[in-house]
């Protein structure tokens, strides 16, 4: 920390030039101070989000703001945190891009261990494609930056494809006796894997749109050895039945783009604030708002989710039910959402500040990731 790394912020805004930043730190390094009235301009499909002391706390839709006590309601109302004209605000904040993201890749770099009932310890790759979306941006912050502490757009993917790798060596470890009988159960595997994959995204905020496998594949001398023992080219044969289920749902997907906010696909009924997904309609008129400067713009109602009540389309809150619009955090024991200033989970009870720990294999002491079943090291089922 220290004072030496400190920017002032008066305008805070991000372009990003090359479309591909999910998130961005302003400042880059160092702490920032924000000045009363500083400009924040959030562009179409950006959110920014204000992280202070190790949490992400409050968040602003597309639009010019000028930030004084009254328009940071989380902040210096619920967790009563002071700022004025005298002193700065010291915090950081994250410009998120809300688009969705569409071909990321995941494969493994390091094959993972599967225990074939028919052919001993197999170490397999494995390829696909995925596309997500930040939904939840606070959630989205908290979560990978708050507390996985991955900072930028590149730690961040890396680490959702460990996720997906985990993932998928877990299902193979607990559904798949042998690779001779991928073929047969592949729709299932995939299936159940994009849906447990939703869980795990939406537990940092993110919507899976979209999970492909493109290809398993078994090193050489396994494949000689499944030729050998004369069970036909089955890898062969499973490789090209991936690759045509993979193509199938491209294509499908390509033919139901363009309902991104709108929570369809995204499974498990993660929907985006309507603060955000505002930005992602088509305008009437062709006209944009956003840098109009707040008065002028009525923010119309729209419905709380949960009671239906009429609620104003950038309440955090539902003001009749309590329903968070924006979610901050979720419990790390039973998935609830969160107040911001919750210490404990209100349902089960669990510290809010607690870290999932990391799973040490007991057989090879590989780390992996929290909630593993199995090692992806040695392919042992994890205690
Ligand atoms: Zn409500
Ligand atoms: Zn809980
Ligand atoms: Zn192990």
């Amino acid at each position: 920390m220290g004072t030496n790394n400190l920017v002032f912020l008066e305008v805070i805004e991000w372009f990003d030039e090359t479309g591909k930043e999910l998130v961005h730190r302003i400042p880059e390094q160092g702490s920032g101070e924000i000045k009363f009235g500083a400009q924040l301009i959030v562009r179409e499909s950006q959110a920014a989000v204000f992280f202070y002391k190790g949490k992400a706390c409050d968040a602003f839709g597309p639009g010019r703001h000028t930030l004084k006590t009254a328009n940071i309601p989380v902040l210096t109302k619920i967790l009563a945190i002071p700022w004025g004209m005298t002193s700065p605000l010291r915090a950081e904040a994250y410009l998120v891009n809300m688009k969705v993201f569409p071909n990321l890749k995941w494969g493994t770099r390091d094959p993972v261990a599967f225990k074939d009932s028919e052919l001993g310890l197999v170490r397999l790759r494995a390829h696909g494609v995925f596309n997500i979306q930040v939904v939840q941006p606070i959630l989205f912050i908290n979560s990978l930056v708050g507390t996985m502490g991955k900072y930028t757009t590149e730690e961040i993917e890396e680490y959702l494809k460990r996720v997906i790798i985990s993932r998928l060596n877990d299902y193979l470890g607990e559904k798949l006796d042998s690779l001779f009988s991928l073929p047969g159960q592949y729709d299932e595997l995939s299936i159940d894997l994009q849906k447990r994959l939703q869980k795990d995204f939406g537990r940092f905020g993110l919507g899976l749109t979209q999970l492909y496998i493109t290809s398993i594949t078994p090193p050489p001398e396994v494949q000689k050895a499944i030729d050998d023992k004369s069970r036909l080219s089955v890898i062969q044969d499973l490789d090209r039945l991936v690759k045509m289920k993979a193509a199938m749902a491209m294509e499908k997907a390509s033919e139901t783009q363009g309902d991104a906010g709108s929570g369809l696909g995204m499974g498990l009924g993660f929907m985006m604030p309507a603060m955000f997904a505002e930005s992602f309609r088509p305008k009437p008129g062709g006209d944009k708002p956003g840098t109009g400067g707040g008065a002028g713009a009525q923010p119309q109602d729209i419905n709380c989710p949960d009671c239906g009540h009429a609620i104003p389309k950038d309440a955090k809150f539902c003001p009749y039910c309590g329903h968070q619009q924006l979610v901050f955090s979720q419990c790390v024991n039973c998935g609830k959402n969160l107040p911001p200033n919750a210490k404990f989970c209100p349902k089960c009870g669990h510290p809010t500040d607690e870290k999932p720990a990391p799973k040490f294999c007991p057989h090879c002491k590989t780390e992996n990731l929290p909630e593993s079943v199995f090692c992806n090291q040695c392919g042992e089922k994890l205690g």
